[in-house]
């Protein structure tokens, strides 16, 4: 006969109960009922052995739901598996750039999804996908003109995967927008129902959560107030436009401004002799810390602008918050300080010290699986 051993969550259990009665296989025993943080029930030949122990952390996982995130970079893929708390507990990733059309690329995604599932105990529910990727249009589960990626005008990829996979819960949508729902389910905005996320990377994004709910749009696009006019007749953007909020408030906004310093203070700077291409936001902040005029300007500049901007979108939604997310947002009060100020000047009085500035409090290395999986749990979360 087969060994037997399962695991009881003692929580389960009455906290008054003194014994618990165990039967299984025609055995029937009794045992004292000790607080702990699991019953062991095994059985080993005709006997019935009952311990309590602490679970490993692998086994913790046998009673849990757990929602598949998916982030499609340009890059690399990457997957996650993520339970209602926002605990990452298994990853796998590959090559995007490994694949070069939509069907080859959702054979590798069909095969990645099916080996991190099985990672994962049997007894623990997968409740459904949520993926975050560039283009991703929410209404149509479809990646529509993704630039760097070979998926031609619309890759039907919630489609193909409910095929699949069958779950009722599976969502796309633009990283930023998940990052918004990420941060509403598991970060700083947990308990606020009007807040804006702003992720700076490359470029800018923005997820905006109004009552509660993701603001979508009339085609799932809202939310893009990187390319809202920040300087007329500005700098060209990647969109096509001129003096986009991107074009300034973004890793490459702040080299261009940091290029521009280095003229207004002729070529006086720490940094001076990198090219454009050896230049980085986290090179500039340093500078600055370390007191570089040119370098300090620049994240002045960038915040001032920034914060007036916030200040507009305040009086659209009028949120309780706007998070901050990515690599410029953790030089601190360098770009916070200026941001804030900007925001407080510009603000109508009756908004006036009202809004927070605040950073994300999603971990960095897995904001974007959490954002997509959080798109599952807030469905969920809708329907109760
Ligand atoms: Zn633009």
């Amino acid at each position: 006969m087969r060994n037997l051993e399962f695991y009881l969550p003692i929580c389960a259990f009455s906290q008054n109960c003194l014994k618990i009665r165990i039967r299984l296989a025609g055995m029937e025993n009794y045992f004292p009922a000790k607080k702990g943080s699991f019953l062991r029930v095994s059985q080993k030949k005709n006997f019935l052995i009952c311990d309590f122990i602490k679970m490993p952390h692998t086994k913790m996982r046998l009673f849990m739901n757990y929602a598949i995130g998916i982030d499609i970079g340009g890059t690399n893929t990457k997957l996650g598996a993520v339970d209602e708390k926002g605990n990452v507990f298994e990853h796998h990733e590959f090559k995007t750039t490994d694949y070069g059309d939509f069907a080859s690329y959702m054979h590798a995604l069909e095969l990645a999804i099916g080996e991190l599932c099985a990672k994962i105990p049997s007894a623990d529910k997968c409740v459904g996908i949520g993926i975050g990727a560039p283009n991703g249009n929410y209404y149509k589960g479809t990646i529509e003109f993704a630039p760097n990626l070979p998926f031609g005008e619309s890759a039907p990829i919630v489609e193909a995967l409910r095929m699949v996979f069958g779950y009722k819960h599976i969502y796309l949508s633009n990283d930023a927008n998940a990052a918004a729902l990420g941060e509403k389910i598991y970060g700083g905005g947990r308990n606020l129902d009007h807040f804006i996320v702003i992720t700076l990377g490359t470029g800018l994004g923005s997820g905006i959560i109004v009552d509660g709910k993701l603001l979508l749009g009339a085609d799932g696009f809202a939310g893009e107030l990187g390319h809202v006019c920040a300087v007329p007749n500005g700098r060209v953007c990647g969109c096509g436009k001129r003096g986009c909020l991107e074009a300034y408030v973004s890793a490459t906004g702040i080299k261009r401004t940091f290029l521009e310093m280095l003229s207004k203070y002729n070529g006086v700077s720490s940094i001076s002799n990198l090219t454009y291409s050896e230049l980085d936001a986290k090179i500039i902040e340093d500078a600055a810390k370390a007191g570089d005029i040119a370098a300090k300007e620049t994240y002045e500049i960038t915040g001032a602008l920034l914060g007036r901007c916030l200040a507009d979108f305040v009086c659209f939604s009028r949120p309780s918050a706007i998070f901050l997310f990515g690599g410029p947002v953790k030089s601190g009060e360098l770009i916070f300080a200026p941001t804030r100020r900007a925001l407080d000047e510009n603000s109508m009085p009756v908004f006036k010290g009202k809004v927070k500035v605040l950073p994300s409090e999603l971990p960095a290395s897995d904001a974007a699986i959490l954002g997509a999986s959080a798109m599952v749990w807030h469905a969920i979360e809708l329907e109760a």
